[in-house]
């Protein structure tokens, strides 16, 4: 080792799901929204001043911290928005988990959190999820230096009552609460209104799942004006302009056609309800997902397994080679036909077992 490196911010990096090209693929291993974004997002791209990308967005990202608000009839105060969730969810962390009691989160979820914890130097501890992965909120009562937590919660596709959540609040006046509501839309129900009542809730959600833009990178959260407030000074004290103009101006269009939104969303939900079908005649079992992905498990195959047979078939999933997890495959809901590949190579599979 070089006596420079002894200064380095040494960290365990994040691992994202694959970005394979192939024409052929099925590519259910990220979420992503199988449909367009909404056409006027392609509209509005044709239209855009490509002479205004030699200017600077706008700091305060108005043009869509106002749609967002007049879509969600609040104060834009009270809207905090970035690239992707991700980034303001990093934000989060950085701002609100600064003390020396540990951060809370379930020990199956989103992979970033004890990536984020490891890069800020945040002290955490994981609460093991039941058995039937769902989160004992109990868990969330002792001292703490905040919670997070994803709703519905990812990879498990598991939805907390929002009755629970408000519970979680109640015991946890004290710290941040954090609520990932990335997949909320496709049948959740959002703790986004809490905000009024809690001044410790934050609750952030993404337009790359329910609204296709995963490209765009674009992520927001609604709090309180005063938890709003302390997010934006730790943003303008690391990067200005987090969001780019063309993500201003086509975030904001996406919101505009709220009919295609819902059928998007509709569509996503139905072929899920009949992809549970199907798996659970094959023998899959799964929790129930209130998400756009189905985490399951198969008595007789392993997981690993199956995820290098469908490779080979330029089918993706994601396998995670953790704890717990290891015998079970998270599928994201594509199209009907591409739902069909799969169930069709599962069925395949199966009987020549
Ligand atoms: N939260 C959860 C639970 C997720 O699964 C994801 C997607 N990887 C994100 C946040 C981040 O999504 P994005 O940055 O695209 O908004």
């Amino acid at each position: 080792m070089e006596k420079w490196e002894e200064n380095v911010r040494r960290v365990t990096p994040y691992t994202p799901g694959e970005q394979p090209d192939f024409p052929d693929m099925v590519k259910l291993n990220t979420n992503e929204n199988p449909y367009p974004p909404a056409p006027g997002v392609l509209w509005r791209m044709r239209e855009m001043q490509y002479e205004n990308l030699r200017l600077y967005p706008a700091p305060g990202a108005d043009l869509l911290v106002n749609a967002l608000a007049d879509y969600y009839k609040m104060d834009p105060e009270q809207i905090f928005v970035g690239v992707g969730s991700d980034d303001v969810l990093a934000m989060a962390f950085l701002t609100f988990f600064n003390g020396k009691e540990p951060v809370l989160f379930p020990d199956i979820t989103y992979s970033f959190y004890d990536v984020w914890a490891g890069l800020f130097r945040i002290p955490y501890e994981c609460q093991p999820l039941l058995e039937d992965f769902t989160i004992r909120k109990e868990d969330y009562y002792k001292p703490n230096g905040g919670v997070v937590f994803p709703n519905p919660n990812a990879p498990t596709g598991v939805e907390m009552p929002l009755a629970d959540i408000e519970d979680i609040l109640q015991h946890n006046r004290d710290s941040v609460v954090i609520v990932d509501e990335a997949y909320i839309d496709f049948g959740g129900i959002s703790a986004r209104k809490l905000v009024e009542k809690y001044d410790n809730l934050l609750v952030v959600q993404t337009f790359s799942k329910s609204r296709s833009m995963a490209g765009l990178r674009i992520g927001y959260a609604f709090g309180c004006k005063k938890i709003i407030k302390y997010l934006q000074d730790a943003k303008y004290s690391f990067n200005s302009y987090t969001m780019n103009r063309p993500s201003l101006e086509l975030g904001a269009e996406a919101l505009k056609d709220e009919a295609y939104f819902r059928q998007t969303v509709e569509k996503i939900i139905a072929t899920r309800e009949r992809t549970k079908k199907r798996l659970a005649e094959l023998g899959f079992t799964f929790a129930d997902s209130k998400s756009n992905f189905i985490f399951v498990t198969h008595p007789d195959f392993s997981a690993r397994e199956l995820f290098e047979a469908l490779k080979k078939e330029h089918i993706y999933v994601r396998y995670f080679a953790k704890p717990r997890i290891d015998n079970y495959l998270r599928i994201t809901i594509g199209t009907d036909e591409q739902m069909d590949v799969l169930l069709a190579f599962l069925e395949k599979y199966r009987k020549e077992r």
